[in-house]
């Protein structure tokens, strides 16, 4: 079925949503993104998102030709639309139409597109049974070089990791930093538990700070948890208890293996159950 895609303010059926080839998004990766969840019509930790996206767009000297509070007039009526509750909603702004050099300033009107479709979450099995994870030999890329925290439209360094993954069977995997700690999955981040303590690597370990992550360290804190974020590496990683993956469109899901190595006893350890049912309750809120 047909849905609507918002691009510059107009509706277009999704055969018909397109942008220019001269569009630096395109040519270059040069945009910014975000991906949300709406749960029950309303859209989980909207104004976070909206923060996290202007933030990329500074950081990239893009300036978004609309505001926070017009962004997000846009992504509800775009859901509206389309008569979706429960959906997953993808954001991007683009640098816009230019030439074939570089030089962003040669662009002109940014382009905004806002995408709302209905969820694709990972196999139910993954949820209850837990998933298997390996170590990408790509590492993340340097914050040096270019800071994991923009949520760009760079996303080659994920999917070379991506590639490591489906190649060894598996739907994720860990990528490390340039110093060999463990920094985040392709499109998730990680979490791991040792002795009821829940670690998970802090923003300079260069990752994307998930707002997903930043609800389960929110949430883990409320129920009594002690949450560190520090540095971590895979003999941590391989010696704990359980570990789980966050993201807007995973939510929180279960790993219970790693590179060959059952975590815990190879099955979902308490600690994630409960937060994950915790979580539940927290996007119906
Ligand atoms: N890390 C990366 C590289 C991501 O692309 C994402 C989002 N898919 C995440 C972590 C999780 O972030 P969030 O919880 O904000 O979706």
């Amino acid at each position: 079925m047909s849905y609507q895609v918002y691009i510059n303010g107009e509706y277009f059926a999704k055969e018909d949503a397109k942008i220019s080839v001269f569009d630096h998004g395109l040519l270059y990766g040069d945009g910014i993104f975000e991906g949300m969840r709406a749960y029950s019509g309303k859209v989980f930790r909207h104004k976070e998102h909206m923060d996290r996206l202007w933030n990329s767009a500074r950081a990239i000297a893009l300036e978004i030709p609309m505001t926070k509070e017009e962004m997000m007039k846009a992504v509800n009526d775009t859901l509206e639309l389309n008569g979706l509750k429960d959906a997953y909603i993808r954001l991007v702004v683009t640098r816009g139409t230019g030439n074939l050099g570089l030089n962003p300033f040669n662009c002109s009107n940014p382009g905004v597109i806002i995408i709302t479709d209905k969820i694709a979450l990972y196999p139910q099995s993954l949820y209850e049974n837990g998933m298997e994870i390996v170590t990408a030999s790509t590492i993340r890329v340097p914050a040096a070089a270019l800071s994991p925290r923009i949520k760009s439209l760079n996303y080659l360094n994920n999917i070379m990791a991506k590639l490591e993954a489906k190649c060894a069977g598996c739907e994720e995997a860990l990528l490390l930093n340039s110093k060999g700690e463990i920094a985040e999955c392709t499109g998730d981040n990680i979490f791991i538990i040792k002795d009821n303590v829940i670690y998970t690597p802090p923003v300079d370990a260069g990752i994307l700070e998930g707002i997903t992550r930043n609800s389960v360290i929110e949430l883990a804190r409320e129920l009594g948890y002690d949450v560190q974020e520090i540095t971590r590496t895979r003999y941590d990683l391989y010696i704990s208890d359980e570990c789980f993956l966050t993201g807007s469109a995973a939510e929180l899901i279960p790993v219970v293996k790693v590179d060959g190595r059952p975590i815990g006893d190879g099955k979902v350890g308490p600690v994630t159950k409960t937060l994950i049912e915790h979580f539940r309750d927290m996007i119906v809120r």
